[in-house]
């Protein structure tokens, strides 16, 4: 059996996704104690650009599937790839980021190799020569330790947890890997692919998200969080009444049936903090709230808050952040 340890590079709009750095610098602490290698996996088609940088974010070997039947995003066509090319490059533990490509193959993975899952970790810690995962439970109001049995598993990592791995001195090798993918045999085949929000910051690997709940009144609150997103270079989150009021689009949502977001500093105007809100963003590192309501649930997890009229505070803190980031 390999002691190398396996990491999906996950890539989007042509770019390496900034989560997959982070994964490599959890593999490469778990490499350390296997005494194994990190090993990259890149999937998808006309990777000739993107191997490159792959080949440089951390990594000690590339394997890379280049497959026009990769050209579009499938959990079918992944799952067999990601499972052909770890199989082929001799397996081990296999490390990818929480987003919903990882949320969608990382048990199907899991499930052809026959081994253990363990998603959305925040930390980890080694006892006794095996890594013991920490992972929110109760939607985020606990968190339980898991020590997976077997020598090779599958693991999830929530996106801003852990730090990016160190960029590579010289580029890795690249493997190219051959994985028999017949279109034809999928069940499921994508026929077109419709983006919204394209070119926004993604909200789940955003450092700074301004957020919106019933308190911003409606869509036009929304608006009004636009500009402070802007200078900030935020994504804009949303609670789910205000998604359900239709004031921004679902895709906004933060929370347990949500996304799941980390970032460095969260900023929620007009949200009460319900705990299914909480279970969405409560690891954010700084949370600023404003609310009307001084005994909001949200100010108990605030780091700074302000009681105030979330229509006079944010153009208000918009003016002086501009003036001070200018
Ligand atoms: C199974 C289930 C899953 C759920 N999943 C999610 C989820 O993923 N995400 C989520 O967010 N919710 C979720 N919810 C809903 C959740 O329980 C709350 O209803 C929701 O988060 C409340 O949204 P809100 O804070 O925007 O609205 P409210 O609770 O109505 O709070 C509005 C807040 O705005 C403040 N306010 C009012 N006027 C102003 C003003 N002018 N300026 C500043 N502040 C003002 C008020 O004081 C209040 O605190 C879920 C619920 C269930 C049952």
């Amino acid at each position: 059996m390999s002691q190398d340890v396996f990491v999906f590079i996950e890539a989007q709009h042509d770019a390496i996704r900034p989560v997959a750095n982070q994964v490599v610098g959890v593999a490469r602490s778990i490499a350390e104690a296997r005494g194994g290698k990190v090993v990259g996996l890149l999937i998808g088609a006309g990777l000739e650009g993107l191997s490159s940088d792959a080949a440089s974010i951390g990594v000690d070997r590339l394997a890379v599937v280049d497959h026009a039947a990769l050209a579009t995003y499938s959990a079918e066509s992944y799952t067999t790839a990601v499972v052909g090319a770890l199989e082929q490059q001799g397996g081990g533990p296999l490390f990818f980021g929480n987003t919903s490509i990882g949320k969608d193959i990382g048990p199907r993975i899991a499930h052809r190799l026959g081994q253990g899952m363990v998603s959305d970790v925040v930390a980890i810690e080694q006892a006794d020569d095996k890594p013991r995962f920490r992972r929110p439970i109760y939607a985020g109001k606990a968190f339980c330790t898991v020590e997976v049995q077997e020598a090779e598993y599958v693991v999830s990592i929530r996106a801003n947890s852990f730090p990016a791995a160190e960029a590579a001195a010289s580029p890795a090798e690249v493997v190219p890997v051959e994985v028999n993918l017949d279109p034809a045999t999928f069940k499921v085949q994508v026929k077109e692919v419709i983006e919204r929000d394209a070119g926004q910051v993604d909200l789940t690997e955003a450092d700074v998200i301004v957020s919106g709940g019933m308190g911003v009144k409606g869509p036009e609150g929304f608006e009004m969080l636009k500009p402070l997103a802007e200078v900030l270079g935020a994504a804009v989150g949303a609670s789910r009444a205000a998604v359900l009021a239709d004031f921004i689009h679902p895709s906004h949502q933060v929370g347990q049936t949500g996304k799941t977001v980390s970032p460095n500093l969260y900023i929620a105007c007009g949200i009460s903090g319900a705990v299914q809100h909480q279970a969405g963003m409560s690891t954010s590192k700084c949370i600023v709230a404003i609310n009307t309501d001084a005994d909001a649930p949200i100010f108990e997890i605030a780091d700074y808050g302000i009681v105030g009229d979330a229509a006079e505070v944010v153009p208000a803190l918009t003016e002086q952040l501009k003036k001070l980031l200018a």
